[in-house]
C-alpha cells in the first residue's frame, strides 16, 4: 500500500496528471468512470479533499457526504433511470484498494461477482 502522504491515483486524476473519463467536476467532487467497470454504469464519486474512508468523511464533513450522495443520484438519473447501488468499500478486508474515500455508483445491470453483491 502507498504511504499515507503519497498522492493516491485519485489525487493524480484530480490534478490532471492521469486521464480519466470525467462525468462531473465541481468545487468539491470529481466523478469519473471506473477503469474496471462491474456494471454497465460504474462511476466513482470522489471528494477533492482527501479522507481515508467514509467513516472519516462522515465524522468530519457530513455535508460533503450528502453532496456525494446527491451527485451520485444525478449521475444515476442521467444514466440509469435514477436506480443505483452506492458502495463505499471501507477497509482492506472489505475490498478497499484506494485510501481516498470514493463512492461506487453502480447501475444499469450489474455483472456477476460485482463488488456490490
Ligand atoms: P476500491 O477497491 O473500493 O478502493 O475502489 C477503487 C476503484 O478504483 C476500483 O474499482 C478500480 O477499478 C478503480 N480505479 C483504479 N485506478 C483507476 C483509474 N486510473 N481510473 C479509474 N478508476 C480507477
Amino acid at each position: 500500500m502507498a504511504a499515507a502522504n503519497e498522492p493516491t491515483v485519485f489525487e493524480r486524476i484530480i490534478a490532471g496528471e492521469i486521464d480519466a473519463d470525467i462525468v462531473r467536476d465541481d468545487e468539491r467532487v470529481i466523478a469519473f468512470r471506473d477503469i474496471e467497470p462491474q456494471a454497465s454504469v460504474h462511476v466513482l464519486v470522489v471528494p477533492k479533499r482527501r479522507f481515508r474512508d467514509v467513516r472519516e468523511l462522515a465524522a468530519a464533513d457530513p455535508e460533503l457526504l450528502a453532496h456525494i450522495v446527491e451527485v451520485a443520484g444525478e449521475i444515476a438519473d442521467a444514466e440509469c433511470g435514477g436506480e443505483f447501488r452506492l458502495v463505499f468499500n471501507t477497509g482492506e478486508g472489505a475490498g478497499q484498494t484506494v485510501f481516498h474515500v470514493h463512492a461506487h455508483v453502480l447501475g444499469g445491470g450489474l455483472s456477476e461477482g460485482s463488488l456490490a453483491s
